[in-house]
């Protein structure tokens, strides 16, 4: 029986990567040792951040202008650690935040702590949209209806809330909002590299690896370098991005072998022709299963407002906790693991990141097809 990981986070890794890691653990490119035993100085290691560092810029085309830095301590870090670096950049010291579900507004609750923030859209209401309505947190506030401050020295994002599995499939343009100034600062943790970005008005873009990029413990930050130079005195040295840009993603001991197995990751996605096939067998993916959600007559149900539904978590509820929890106990039963919505929520979640492979993707609709057939 072959077993599919749709958990969402830490994720499924590609299957190739892991086999590569296995035959390489005790022995890296002959050079007698692990890479987790290896010297973070040591030009061995040296050469696999390099490779992961170019690697990433080419796939994702970060422009000239741009660092790339390898952190510890999650997203969850650069909720303060984004305030703290980047509040000064304007004299304002003001930031704007939309909220949009769990993790934006986490996000918004610690920035708080460090600086005067403000909320610029949130869909924490219910709302009628095209005579829908929409329960909270299952909507997304147009980009045209965000209240941005034009002094802000940021506006913080989320482009795809993993938890509800609610995405923004474009980012926005902030000189049509009038704030054409205003760097946006985006929380990318579980759809980083899923599809080419537009890097126009991006200030920075965070994610903790272990949705989409590699190993939980690195997370990775994409600065614009004319943000970096403001961090506050309270910052500890380690999270300064200026330090961390200066010690090339090594200012202390890094998280050396999560980078490698994140710079095997992006030589899979090199391999796979780069981001614009990946993006298309995402869409692939996610249409399939959305589809069969809405041919299900009510069965499954996915409430999110339909040009928003998140290609990378595909989220729904069945019709009673007696079948919930059949579903999931047949599911592990036959090798579909991980889908188990978050708890804060309930139902079903199937994470379908860039490593799961269409297969996948199929035989979990194989099995709620008859899944329903039996129940429905
Ligand atoms: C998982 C997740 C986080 C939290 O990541 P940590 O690495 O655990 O801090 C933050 N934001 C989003 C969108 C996430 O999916």
């Amino acid at each position: 029986m072959s077993v599919w990981n749709f958990s969402a986070g830490p994720a499924k890794l590609p299957r190739p990567v892991l086999e590569q890691a296995a035959s390489e653990m005790l022995d890296w490119n002959s050079s007698g040792i692990s890479v987790m035993e290896m010297s973070h100085r040591s030009p061995e290691y040296e050469q696999i951040l390099s490779d992961a560092l170019t690697d990433f810029r080419d796939l994702f085309a970060v422009p000239d202008g741009y660092s790339i830095l390898f952190m510890h301590g999650g997203a969850t870090a650069q909720n303060a650690l984004v305030p703290i670096n980047l509040i000064a950049s304007r004299d304002a010291q003001k930031a704007d935040y939309v909220l949009t579900g769990t993790w934006s507004i986490k996000s918004h609750k610690e920035a708080q702590r460090f600086a005067d923030v403000q909320v610029a859209a949130s869909n924490q209401v219910e709302k009628e949209i095209d005579g829908v309505l929409y329960k909270s947190g299952m909507w997304m506030p147009e980009v045209s209806d965000w209240k941005i401050n034009p002094d802000s020295s940021y506006v913080h994002f989320c482009s795809n809330e993993t938890i509800s599995g609610l995405e923004m499939k474009d980012l926005p343009n902030m000189a049509n909002l009038g704030a054409p100034d205003v760097p946006m600062v985006i929380d990318m943790s579980s759809h980083i590299l899923s599809r080419p970005i537009n890097f126009d008005g991006v200030g920075l873009i965070y994610a903790g690896a272990q949705k989409n990029l590699g190993p939980a413990g690195v997370t990775v930050v994409i600065v614009r370098d004319d943000l970096i130079g403001f961090t506050k005195d309270i910052c500890p040295s380690v999270f300064n991005y200026e330090n961390v840009k200066g010690g090339n993603s090594g200012f202390n001991t890094p998280p050396a072998y999560n980078v490698y197995i994140c710079g095997l990751v992006l030589k899979w996605l090199r391999s796979k022709g780069g981001l614009m096939p990946i993006h298309e067998q995402n869409l692939a993916k996610a249409r399939s299963l959305y589809e069969l959600i809405d041919k299900s007559q009510g069965f499954y149900k996915n409430e999110i407002q339909p040009k928003y539904r998140s290609d990378m978590n595909v989220t729904f509820t069945l019709p009673s906790e007696e079948l919930h929890n059949l579903f999931l106990k047949e599911t592990k039963a036959n090798g579909l693991l991980g889908l188990k919505g978050h708890k804060s929520v309930g139902g079903i979640r199937a994470s379908i990141y860039n490593a799961m492979p269409i297969e996948g993707v199929r035989e979990l609709a194989e099995f709620m097809d008859s899944f329903v057939a039996q129940h429905g």
